[in-house]
């Protein structure tokens, strides 16, 4: 690295590696080499970081806690900025999140402060708020689009740094407009929470760590879901007939991905080292070290499947990255 860059720069020399695995940064434990990788505990990290990137033309991926990620097998190219900026303050009913805050423990900080929005929340292993608010996460019937009251942003073009307010953040079903503009970083998140009873609060967080244990494959590497459900509704009476639980998704005009997949018959399927749970279909899981290629493979392989049976093509809510 040359010291007169980031001298003309005038950033502080930064800690960027070279060729960091990473896999120990991914829920799913699969993943080539960054080229360069930066973990950004401040604004000031995170500008200094990208204005390097930009002198030496590297591309820059933003890395929150790898939970909703496929890494390539060969790495990524460029800079990984890891978003390590933290810190939680409550006033009021509003809390201020830096975005590498754990979701986790801002669910249940929120509950010690007796505030009520997030309890859907709490289990998610490794999410940051930074990541949720990116693909709009959403569990038990709350979108944590709920709870945004602005989002501050660094514009990757302009260097600009940018206050959304809940509107101008444009979310809809796990998007929203840092998903759909790659050149925006999340840098902090102020949420708007309800007052409630602090046992109220602690017993719904229960009820979901139970629900979330005895559904979901926690004891193998995952990114959570694999596929949005469908906002869709199936009018083929020959479906209908053959498939009767589709009447009742269609009244609720979404279809889990994990139903479907499993009548198509892939539910168990293995390739390589990944497999869809025997669990829960809509979960890819990484039963003995899998290789991005296997899980690539299964995702294509249910695509298929379910788009011959039902006719709809199920979108990916993990992101593939460097493919
Ligand atoms: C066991 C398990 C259960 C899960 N359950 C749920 C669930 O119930 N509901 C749900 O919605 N999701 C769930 N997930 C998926 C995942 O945890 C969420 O999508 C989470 O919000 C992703 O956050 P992250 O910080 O890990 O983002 P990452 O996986 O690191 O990144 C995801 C995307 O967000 C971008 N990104 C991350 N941080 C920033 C930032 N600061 N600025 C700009 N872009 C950024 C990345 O570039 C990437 O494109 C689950 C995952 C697992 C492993």
């Amino acid at each position: 690295m040359k010291k007169e860059i980031f001298l003309k720069l005038k950033v502080k020399l930064p800690r960027i590696k070279k060729n960091v695995s990473l896999k120990n940064f991914t829920t799913y434990k699969i993943g080539g080499l960054a080229e360069y990788f930066f973990v950004a505990k401040s604004k000031e990290d995170l500008m200094g970081a990208v204005k390097i990137a930009k002198e030496f033309k590297w591309p820059i991926f933003i890395l929150g806690g790898g939970s909703n990620l496929l890494i390539s097998d060969k790495g990524l190219k460029g800079l990984v900025i890891k978003m390590d900026i933290l810190g939680i303050e409550f006033k009021g009913n509003k809390v201020y999140a830096g975005a590498g805050t754990d979701l986790t423990n801002l669910a249940y900080s929120s509950l010690d402060n007796g505030l009520s929005g997030l309890e859907w929340a709490a289990g998610i292993p490794s999410a940051t708020i930074g990541g949720a608010v990116y693909g709009n996460a959403q569990a038990f019937g709350t979108r944590i689009s709920d709870n945004i009251k602005s989002v501050e942003a660094l514009d990757l073009k302009t260097l600009r740094i940018i206050n959304f307010n809940k509107n101008q953040c444009a979310f809809s079903l796990k998007n929203s407009i840092f998903k759909k503009n790659k050149k925006l970083v999340i840098i902090s998140v102020i949420l708007e929470l309800k007052t409630n009873n602090k046992k109220e609060i602690a017993e719904k967080i229960k009820e979901h760590l139970a629900h979330r244990k005895k559904g979901h494959p926690v004891n193998f590497p995952s990114a959570g879901s694999t596929f949005v459900n469908p906002e869709k509704k199936i009018i083929d009476k020959r479906l209908l007939k053959k498939y009767p639980e589709l009447k009742n998704f269609n009244e609720r005009g979404i279809i889990p991905a994990g139903y479907l997949i499993q009548k198509t018959g892939l539910q168990g399927k293995i390739i390589g080292g990944a497999q869809i749970s025997p669990m829960h279909a809509n979960f890819i899981v990484n039963i003995k070290n899998a290789k991005a290629k296997d899980v690539l493979t299964l995702i294509k392989l249910a695509q298929k499947k379910v788009k011959k049976t039902f006719g709809i093509l199920l979108e990916a809510e993990v992101q593939f990255i460097g493919f």
